[in-house]
């Protein structure tokens, strides 16, 4: 990739509300040692993208000032500072964990960095994304892909390595275990490949638009996903006994082992828990209204434990990358539109019309 020290960066950035607009920004400099200059080549649209980009505020979040979307990505590297080690050459392909952590305070010396304090996340104001043609990044945040993985399916590791966070650190999942997840977004059905390649012996995907549901084809190879439609079921009793009289009430012991909620929404947190056998756990994925209806008589009566489940942390990068490469979770069945660089607007509004699983946007070319 041709790179000239006096060229600007084109970014996509949030100027007002609901407006996205390309515009040239200064080159991104190497500050540390370990820093590394990269020429972005794919990056995934997230809810939370469109979500900034709609409302200009997310939770405790809210863009003040203009901002540059965009945080599931991967690139090249252009060059890099003089403290990085030999694997970082100029040209190697890397997948781009979009969050620098403080990296001092007890929760980062603990690998948990996703609840880092300090944490500065990429497109969560006021710290700018990946959607420009170059970004600096600390090498230990890239991880090099190697070659039988593509660069496209390097941005896709950012929404599994969430999943890898739900059903490895949160639910841990186990060998024979029955696990439901709820909604069939892309974390849910990463979430559902992970659990299956991490050996349950089922795994349900619920969701009320019957055509999401087909995704979960292809997704792994550690054996077949079910799924279940909700549409019909007018409360969440009713998806629980749906689900139980589904799948043989959901096998010995009367429920699932983990349930985990991809959606925020209140039905479906309370149909997780429904849907729990005495003693599962109930992993929170998705971000919704805040305040939710919760029946805590049966998560007392059923000694259900409650988790709660944000980003990444240690290990779960190359845990994604891992089922990537050994082909255990094929994440490119998810990718239903790709887009230029120059096409980022019309990206967001295929994004906003609530179309396909994931949208791409290419790299910044020449
Ligand atoms: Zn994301
Ligand atoms: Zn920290």
């Amino acid at each position: 990739m041709p790179y000239h020290e006096d060229e600007s960066n084109p970014s996509w950035v949030l100027t007002s509300p609901q407006t996205l607009t390309l515009l040239p920004r200064p080159l991104p400099k190497l500050v540390h040692p370990t820093d590394l200059l990269l020429h972005i080549t794919h990056t995934g649209i997230c809810g939370s993208d469109l979500h900034y980009l709609l409302h200009h505020r997310l939770g405790p979040f809210t863009v003040t000032a203009p901002l540059i979307l965009g945080h599931e990505s991967s690139g090249t590297i252009i060059s890099h500072g003089p403290g990085t080690l030999p694997q970082f050459s100029p040209g190697t392909r890397v997948a781009i964990e979009p969050g620098i952590p403080c990296r001092y305070c007890q929760r980062c010396k603990a690998g948990r960095y996703n609840l880092c304090e300090g944490m500065k996340f990429a497109a969560t104001p006021p710290v700018d994304g990946t959607l420009a043609k170059y970004v600096v990044m600390p090498a230990d945040m890239c991880i090099p892909l190697p070659e039988t993985v593509s660069s496209e399916e390097g941005a896709m590791l950012e929404p599994l390595a969430v999943g890898v966070h739900v059903m490895r650190s949160q639910a841990a999942v186990s060998p024979g275990e029955v696990v439901v997840v709820m909604g069939a977004g892309p974390v849910g059905l990463l979430c559902a490949a992970v659990a299956k390649a991490r050996g349950a012996a089922e795994v349900v995907v619920v969701d009320v638009v019957k055509s999401r549901l087909e995704f979960v084809k292809g997704l792994t190879t550690c054996g077949g996903i079910e799924t279940f439609h909700s549409a019909g079921c007018k409360d969440s009793s009713e998806v629980v006994e749906g689900l139980k009289e589904r799948f043989g009430g959901l096998r010995v012991g009367g429920g699932a082992h983990k349930a985990v909620d991809a959606t925020g929404v209140e039905v479906c947190i309370q149909s997780a828990i429904g849907v729990l056998r005495p003693g599962g756990t109930f992993v929170q994925a998705g971000m919704g209204r805040d305040l939710v209806q919760v029946p805590m008589v049966e998560v007392a009566a059923k000694e259900i434990v409650v988790k709660g489940s944000f980003r990444y942390a240690a290990g779960d990068y190359e845990e994604a990358l891992r089922l990537v490469k050994d082909q255990l979770v094929d994440v490119r069945g998810l990718i239903t539109h790709r887009f230029k660089f120059t096409e980022a607007v019309e990206a967001f509004e295929t994004v906003k019309r609530g179309e396909g699983v994931k949208v791409i946007i290419e790299g910044a070319r020449d």
